[in-house]
């Protein structure tokens, strides 16, 4: 039984390759393959695999973009420094917390939303 100086057999260099093409953090190819993460990066180095996307780097945020799952209702002027997002936690399937949906509703369908009173006949006198 020879001795080997390194683990890499030319089957665990496919399989590193193969992985890495997927874009598996590195961590989690070293457990996959049974040896440790510095040992994927530097036999990853060695044969050159680099330059792959990150699927866990996400694009970077424009500037005036609300937080996740945040009210997106634009207060103030946009272009100035006041300019920012309402940014309350919305109303669930809506971009608007609920003030702001109510808002957005009313300039949408005005007279959808007026009350059901009989109002026309002027009643109250
Ligand atoms: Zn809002």
């Amino acid at each position: 039984m020879p001795l080997t100086e390194s683990p890499w057999t030319p089957e665990l260099v496919q399989q590193l390759k193969a992985l890495w093409e997927q874009g598996l953090p590195t961590a989690e190819i070293g457990r996959r393959l049974g040896i440790s993460k510095n040992a994927v990066v530097s036999k990853a180095h060695r044969i050159g695999l680099k330059g792959r996307p990150s699927p866990l780097k996400r694009p970077p945020t424009p500037k005036y973009a609300p937080p996740p799952r945040a009210c997106v209702w634009p207060e103030g002027d946009p272009g100035t420094k006041d300019f920012r997002f309402c940014g309350q936690p919305p109303l669930p399937g809506r971009p608007y917390c609920a003030p702001h949906t109510e808002v957005a509703r009313a300039k949408v369908q005005p007279e959808a939303f007026k009350p059901l009173k009989e109002k026309t006949r002027t009643s109250w006198r």
